[in-house]
């Protein structure tokens, strides 16, 4: 034991050093794993998840999911967190339940569940946006560096740089958050969300949705949990109204983004597919 806490003290001390960065809301925080090892880990997990998960077929979802989330993605800023290559893989998933994610490593995820919850094209744009908000702010990189996993992996290894994803994958994919498909449920923590839900609300302005669609959203994610178990995704994003209330009071500056986008003749126009039930 004395052995093991040694060598985590050393490693922690060597990685510490260097492992302080500052999130795009102006937030220090702790990330010990470099940008690039998040990226191989997204990239693996998604191909997992592909493997396991039955991809959708229906071309006017799959177009429609794209013009959404390319919106977003076109205002992305480049670096940092984002992927390398500057790519995002959109994928539609087969799902009936209301899920929807995105990883390190460029991969968005989204279930054919999710449109019956965000129907209209600014809801699924407040999705995404908040999805692609948890990447760029490092969230699953903060949320492994503070987890046992993080020690484990330092034990085993003393450098984060040689994580191996089998291992330690139950770990891994719950600090994504994507975890709920392995039966690892890890809640982002209020601050994420409240990050997250800034940062998207500002990108689905800029991409030209209007921002008021993610108060709607969350109101409707609200009623939905009331009396029944709540579906997936809100298992890991609980709706409640201290969410809803600081939406709402981001609103004023979202709604000039989002009117400097329209004049810059931002207006995206994704077509949501008829509803399961209409078809
Ligand atoms: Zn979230």
């Amino acid at each position: 034991m004395i052995l093991r806490a040694s060598i985590l003290a050393v490693a922690g001390s060597l990685l510490l050093t260097s492992a302080c960065a500052t999130t795009m809301t102006g937030r220090k925080q702790l990330v010990l794993i470099d940008d690039a090892k998040m990226d191989e880990m997204g990239v693996a997990a998604f191909a997992d998840l592909k493997n396991s998960g039955k991809v959708a077929s229906d071309s006017a979802t799959n177009a429609y999911v794209r013009c959404v989330a390319d919106a977003i993605i076109a205002v992305v800023p480049a670096g940092g967190a984002a992927p390398k290559d500057g790519k995002w893989e959109i994928v539609v998933f087969d799902d009936e339940t209301p899920n929807a994610f995105a990883l390190p490593g460029g991969k968005i995820g989204v279930h054919t569940g999710m449109l019956e919850v965000a129907t209209t094209a600014g809801q699924l744009a407040a999705v995404l946006g908040h999805e692609v908000g948890h990447v760029l702010l490092r969230h699953g990189n903060e949320r492994l560096s503070q987890s046992v996993a993080a020690q484990s992996i330092l034990e085993a290894s003393s450098t984060a740089a040689s994580i191996k994803l089998p291992e330690y994958r139950d770990a891994i994919v719950g600090g994504l958050g994507v975890g709920a498909q392995y039966g690892v449920l890890l809640p982002f923590s209020r601050k994420h969300e409240s990050e997250a839900d800034t940062v998207g609300q500002r990108f689905m302005a800029e991409a030209g949705f209007n921002p008021a669609e993610a108060v709607k959203l969350w109101q409707k994610m609200l009623e939905a949990s009331e009396g029944k178990a709540p579906p997936q995704w809100m298992s890991t994003h609980p709706a409640n109204s201290t969410r809803i209330e600081s939406l709402k009071a981001s609103l004023p500056e979202a709604k000039e983004l989002y009117r400097k986008a329209r004049s810059k003749g931002k207006n995206p126009q994704c077509v949501p597919p008829p509803p399961k039930s209409k078809r």
